[in-house]
């Protein structure tokens, strides 16, 4: 019998369509696409997200002929596990690959009541955030929509998550590796598969998406899918933003807060998220906690206080217990709702801003990249 060269096969697979790449209306027009009935993607998504089978073999309410079909025509590959660490407090990373050298790291965060999933949305991250470790890393590529909704698929595979008797995975979080609103086209329809009954099935309040501040990104996620936002704050002052997160020259903190105001329009009872570093010395005198105060009082605002996370070679040191509570204080105390987030994973580094991965060939997608993202419009305040 005459086999196809290795090289041959590679081609031709790469050819195929990774269904983990499509969303339900993705998946629809594909097989409307192959002449074939849109309900097929509803059968499709049970067996792959409900079931957890990615053999087109075993799907065996479809006919024999489909089967086939698919098998010719499309394959459902989920990125692989490379590693698994697991911290004595119960959280989970996983260093998941994609077949090349490229790696980013995904954490699950056990609680009694809920289990969050921390999602990367790139491999490293080019917009340089001072005290973040992913933003020493450089910047590699883009995640497409199966490497970002295979680390949801492997990690409820790994613990054995089941929407009917055990759902370990309650909520999931972009605040892994990488600007999730710098990957929207990838990472919408990810989105989109973690709210669908048909795969995840997570309340919209229950998928967050955390940016830097990429206002431009903020106002299409809103046109794009129903999802909670968290904005990376970490400053109340443009001067001392714009030293940390270098983004801010950009869009500066009013250009950001009116994003999200417009973001929140017409949501009934949502609320921003606004994730705030807690850096010694830097962002957290008692003054700073009032101006914070002062610039949220307008925007319907959590305030989620994180003790910073060392990495080697950061700059920076945490702020004292005290101090954290001090500034939580301050912001209750002018009617915020204001936590400090619990530091999980430290001992496998797999807490806030620790993750690594593994990002290859770097430097030269670095620039290309950089060079699109200066290509970004402006924004002025509308105020
Ligand atoms: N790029 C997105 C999501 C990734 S980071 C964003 O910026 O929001 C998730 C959160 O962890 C962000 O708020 C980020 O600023 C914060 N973070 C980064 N490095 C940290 C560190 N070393 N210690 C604590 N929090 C950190």
């Amino acid at each position: 019998m005459h086999l196809p060269s290795p090289m041959i096969q590679s081609e031709s697979k790469e050819q195929m369509v990774n269904l983990f790449d499509l969303d339900r209306k993705g998946l629809q027009q594909w097989f409307a696409d192959q002449g074939e009935k849109p309900f097929r993607a509803d059968q499709i998504m049970k067996w792959v997200y409900h079931r957890g089978i990615t053999d087109f073999a075993a799907m065996t309410d479809l006919s024999k002929s489909l089967r086939e079909k698919l098998q010719s025509l499309a394959t459902l590959t989920p990125p692989e596990i490379l590693s698994e660490q697991r911290s004595s407090d119960g959280t989970v990373k996983w260093l998941i690959g994609f077949g090349g050298k490229n790696a980013v790291e995904t954490v699950f965060i056990p609680e009694p009541k809920r289990g969050t999933l921390c999602v990367s949305s790139q491999v490293g991250c080019v917009l340089n955030c001072r005290f973040c470790s992913t933003g020493t890393q450089g910047f590699s590529r883009n995640l497409s929509t199966a490497e970002i909704i295979g680390q949801v698929w492997l990690a409820a595979q790994a613990l054995g998550h089941n929407l009917s008797d055990n759902r370990q995975i309650t909520n999931v979080v972009m605040m892994g590796m990488g600007e999730p609103l710098l990957n929207l086209d990838s990472v919408a329809p990810a989105l989109s598969l973690m709210r669908d009954d048909l795969a995840f099935g997570l309340a919209s309040k229950r998928v967050t998406v955390s940016t830097a501040g990429l206002v431009p990104g903020i106002d299409k996620l809103r046109e794009t899918v129903d999802v909670a936002l968290a904005v990376s704050l970490h400053a109340p002052d443009d001067k001392t933003r714009t030293e940390i997160v270098p983004l801010n020259k950009k869009y500066p903190i009013d250009v950001l807060l009116e994003s999200c105001r417009r973001y929140l329009a017409g949501k009934h009872k949502a609320r921003v998220t606004f994730e705030y570093t807690m850096l010694d010395g830097v962002n957290d005198s008692l003054e700073q906690a009032r101006l914070l105060a002062k610039r949220l009082a307008n925007v319907p605002a959590k305030v989620n206080l994180i003790p910073f996370n060392p990495f080697p070679g950061a700059d920076y040191k945490c702020s004292s217990g005290n101090r954290i509570r001090a500034f939580q204080e301050v912001l209750m105390q002018a009617g915020l709702v204001a936590t400090v987030r619990k530091t999980r994973g430290q001992d496998i580094d797999a807490a806030c801003g620790q993750l690594v991965g593994q990002v290859m060939d770097r430097s030269r997608r670095q620039r290309e990249f950089k060079a699109k993202l200066a290509s970004l419009p402006e924004v002025s305040n509308v105020a």
